[in-house]
């Protein structure tokens, strides 16, 4: 990245840090994915229970594979051979682990992140359940306030994961959203976090490069 853009992402990325930690939510930076894993060794105990929340930043940064590693003990949503009741069992397994790890459809510079799904699991998880939340984001998901969060998530983060799921929605045959009245609609609970109850919860990973959707 051209070194005048990069102090520009870098000054974004500290206002929105400062303001997450102003939330009450922990929050670090690391310039590449290859940093993520060693991060998150300091942040959850070996033989801890952990579980995931649907990202393509958690495949990007390695985050899947470690979490299958067997150091900890992963209800991993993604095995293969899984029925749909399995699945449902993981996901409320999930609501119990040690650490709950996710990426966010977007962070504001006022330290606010915004999340919107279908199911409900992940946001779910997010609010309340396990004592450690650990959120894992490309700074290409910073956004400026909330205005912006929503455009990102009808133009960009909804869309994409319609076309991954391969779901029947306008959005994903033109790119933008059309509150739509689908049944494979994936956006029914709007969460937005802001100044926690519970200080350090959340915890949030910037890293310096463009992750996920
Ligand atoms: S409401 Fe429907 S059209 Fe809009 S982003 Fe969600 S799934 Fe796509």
């Amino acid at each position: 990245m051209d070194k005048h853009l990069k102090a520009v992402m870098m000054k974004r990325t500290e206002r929105t840090m400062e303001n997450l930690r102003k939330n009450r939510m922990q929050a670090w930076y690391v310039e590449s994915r290859e940093e993520v894993v060693p991060l998150l060794e300091t942040l959850i105990k070996e033989g801890d229970t952990v579980a995931c929340g649907g990202s393509v930043t958690l495949f990007e940064t390695g985050v899947i594979d470690h979490l299958r590693s067997g150091r900890y003990i992963f209800y991993d949503r993604y095995e293969k051979g899984l029925t749909p009741d399995q699945i449902t069992e993981v996901f409320r397994k999930s609501f119990s682990v040690d650490a709950y790890l996710t990426s966010t459809n977007a962070v504001t510079e006022n330290g606010e992140l915004f999340n919107v799904d279908g199911r409900g699991n992940r946001v779910a998880a997010m609010i309340y359940g396990p004592d450690n939340v650990i959120v894992i984001t490309g700074w290409n998901k910073i956004v400026t306030d909330l205005e912006e969060a929503i455009n990102r998530l009808e133009r960009i983060a909804a869309p994409a994961n319609a076309v991954r799921l391969s779901r029947k929605t306008p959005c994903a045959e033109t790119g933008f959203c059309q509150d739509c009245r689908s049944p494979d609609r994936i956006c029914s609970s709007y969460v937005i976090s802001r100044q926690q109850l519970v200080p350090d919860r959340i915890k949030v990973i910037i890293v310096g490069e463009e992750l996920g959707y």
